[in-house]
């Protein structure tokens, strides 16, 4: 069976990671969206609140599991006995940051990281170009999905 990690923050899921989970589930029998938590980090929505947003986004894909982690990645996917890690790549500043990123995780375990390259028109896309609309009371509605309700 293969199964996949989709690691991120999502604070919150845009468009952009709605792409990159529907057509990377197509490849997996089953992908787990893993939201890690980072202490160190702030966010705009809590841990619930994020989690529900994709849940009810994916409630109709019986592939798509949401959890939450801390800690490494490639020991998460250990435990869940997971052999990859899809990520999406948006732009240069993404395959440099990536790169570092996965070949670290190979040098720690045998998992294989799977990039998936935005569609056109999704690139410009980022949570934090996201919170910044909602912030200053934008329309953020074409950018994220719907069930991101605030
Ligand atoms: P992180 O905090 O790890 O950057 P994010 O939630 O921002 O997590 O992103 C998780 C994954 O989704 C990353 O692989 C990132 O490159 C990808 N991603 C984010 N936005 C987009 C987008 N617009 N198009 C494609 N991939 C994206």
């Amino acid at each position: 069976m293969k199964k996949a990690i989709f690691p991120g923050s999502f604070d919150p899921i845009t468009l952009g990671h709605f792409d990159i989970i529907e057509r990377g589930v197509t490849l997996f029998d089953e992908l787990i969206i893993a939201i890690g938590i980072n202490a160190d980090k702030k966010y705009m929505f809590s841990l619930e609140e994020r989690k529900a947003f994709i849940e009810n986004t994916f409630a109709h894909e019986p592939k798509i599991k949401v959890v939450t982690y801390s800690g490494l990645t490639v020991n998460f996917c250990k435990e869940q006995n997971a052999q990859f890690i899809l990520r999406g790549l948006r732009n240069p500043a993404d395959f440099e940051f990536e790169k570092a990123i996965a070949h670290t995780n190979r040098k720690l375990s045998e998992i294989e990281t799977v990039f998936l390259l935005t569609s056109s028109g999704k690139s410009y896309i980022s949570s934090s170009i996201v919170r910044d609309v909602i912030r200053n009371n934008g329309d953020y509605t074409g950018l994220v999905p719907k069930a991101v309700r605030i």
